[in-house]
């Protein structure tokens, strides 16, 4: 138990740290392993292999970086099983999950790959034979600081394209889930220039002392909305560029009608995701009255069905809560739903046994603005809210801080109109969740800043450089 279990990267060498930190698995609450804890001296030589090592990896010909994300992504391949098992371990999904995490974070490597960014040529409009050309060139050293929902692949998202876009990179996983990303980077050291890709763990000084680091120039951060302003803040007084990517609170809207019967299967799964840890996962669910009790049955009844159990067991379907600090959170939110008037159909609290384990849960006749409605949960939680017409169920889903995603279900112009009117980064018709690695993704308002995937996503690793040549005739 004291060994540490995986070590950081810091400049192409494994590094055990001067100090460790426990790692607990949510399944047992019991620590399982020792993660290193990072000094402040061994974050300096972190951010500075990244920064020294910036000119070389930005030299490098595009298609030398793109052969070395194929072969992250090889290198990721070969250790499926290991990391997911760590995943599952630190993090709490099924294991399942866990392997398709790790699949999907090395095709991201594979798909990222086939990106670049442009050079443009712009046309002299003052009649003049100026050559303009617009080039998109890395931000140097790129702080990716991630939660502990999707450790591995909400890291591959930032690290392929910064990477690609010929930035250094100092990733920071969360101290919950500290593994899993620690043994990706000592996976990957061998595909990188050493320095290009650094890996860091250790526990709340760091990420500060990471984002206020002078040799950082962007930070690509995934978190709760609180933690994304103190990053802004950080970021400020020197300007560093910031992408963040924030909670949501995405609201299902059932247009009247709607087989709710037939949907209830699909609006469970798209809540449930990760035991509701998945920033766009379903939190809240508007239904037309006289359809509310059809769709609460329907809910109960797929909560009660469900295996919650240790992630490792095939047979669980919902895993725990990744905290203690997390499921206390999420008691301290039913509560207040329930002095608000609210019903537990059923579940509601924890389970009686050891690890974080908070099992489905569907709350109906909420009072009116509740913080179940508008605060993000991030938990196995299904509010059903009753509307008595469309419009002011749109007025509700537009009606928190939260403006990452959202969805309509009904027939399809219907939808598209309610569509429109939702206020969010993405906005899903008869679908949700569907996230994918060409599709730009991010919020708006407090759900975050920039957008990640895919080309646009690339694009946030880049900044635009003008080169203006005038046409002088020869002297
Ligand atoms: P969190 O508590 O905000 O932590 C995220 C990361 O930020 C951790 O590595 C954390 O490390 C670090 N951190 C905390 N304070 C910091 C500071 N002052 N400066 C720099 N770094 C700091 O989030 P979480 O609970 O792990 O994740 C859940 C949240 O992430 C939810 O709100 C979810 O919706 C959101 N999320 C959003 C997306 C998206 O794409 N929009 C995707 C996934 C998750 P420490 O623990 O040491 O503080």
């Amino acid at each position: 138990m004291t060994e540490v279990a995986s070590m950081m990267t810091i400049g192409g060498k494994p590094v055990e740290g001067i100090d460790s930190m426990p790692v607990e698995n949510p399944a047992t609450g019991e620590n399982f392993a020792e993660a290193p804890a990072c000094s402040a001296a061994e974050l300096d030589r972190a951010v500075c292999a990244a920064r020294d090592t910036f000119p070389r990896w930005a030299g490098l010909p595009h298609q030398q970086r793109v052969t070395d994300l194929v072969d992250c992504a090889n290198a990721l391949d070969a250790s499926v099983e290991e990391i997911a098992k760590l995943i599952t371990l630190e993090q709490g999904k099924p294991l399942r999950e866990s392997l398709a995490e790790v699949r999907l974070s090395a095709e991201w490597f594979r798909k990222t790959a086939e990106l670049s960014a442009p050079s443009e040529e712009i046309p002299d409009s003052t009649g003049g034979n100026s050559r303009i050309t617009m080039d998109r060139v890395p931000h140097g050293v790129v702080a990716a600081i991630t939660p502990a929902n999707f450790p591995v692949l909400l890291a591959v998202v930032k690290i392929a394209p910064a990477l690609l876009a010929g930035n250094t990179v100092v990733l920071k996983p969360s101290p919950s889930t500290p593994l899993s990303s620690l043994r990706m980077g000592e996976v990957l050291n061998d595909a990188l220039l050493p320095g290009a890709l650094n890996v860091v763990s250790g526990r709340a000084e760091l990420g500060p002392a990471l984002t206020g680091h002078p040799y950082v120039n962007l930070i690509s951060f995934t978190g709760s909305m609180h933690t994304g302003q103190r990053v802004a803040r950080a970021a400020a007084p020197e300007f560093k560029r910031v992408v963040l990517e924030l909670g949501g609170n995405d609201a299902c809207i059932l247009l009247p009608g709607i087989d709710v019967a037939g949907l209830a299967e699909e609006i469970f799964r798209r809540s449930m995701v990760n035991a509701g840890q998945f920033c766009a996962a379903i939190k809240r669910v508007y239904v037309a009255r006289d359809q509310e009790q059809e769709l609460v049955d329907a809910l109960a009844s797929l909560a009660r069905s469900a295996t919650v159990g240790d992630g490792m067991d095939p047979a669980t379907d919902i895993g725990p809560l990744t905290t203690r600090e997390h499921l206390e959170s999420v008691v301290e939110l039913v509560s207040d739903a329930v002095n608000n008037g609210g019903r537990v159909v059923t579940g509601g609290a924890p389970l009686d046994r050891p690890g974080h384990f908070f099992p489905p849960t569907i709350v109906s006749e909420l009072g009116a603005s509740t913080r179940l409605e508008g605060a993000e949960q991030f938990a196995p939680i299904i509010p059903v809210l009753a509307y008595d017409d469309v419009s002011s169920a749109v007025k509700r889903a537009n009606g928190t801080h939260y403006a990452l995603g959202g969805s309509v279900w009904g027939p399809e112009a219907e939808a598209l109109d309610v569509a429109a009117r939702l206020d969010c980064g993405t906005v899903w018709v008869n679908t949700h969740g569907d996230l994918r690695h060409d599709v730009p993704f991010g919020g708006r308002r407090a759900s975050g800043m920039g957008v990640e995937y895919g080309y646009w996503g690339l694009l946030e690793y880049t900044q635009i450089k003008v080169t203006n040549v005038a046409q002088r005739p020869a002297s």
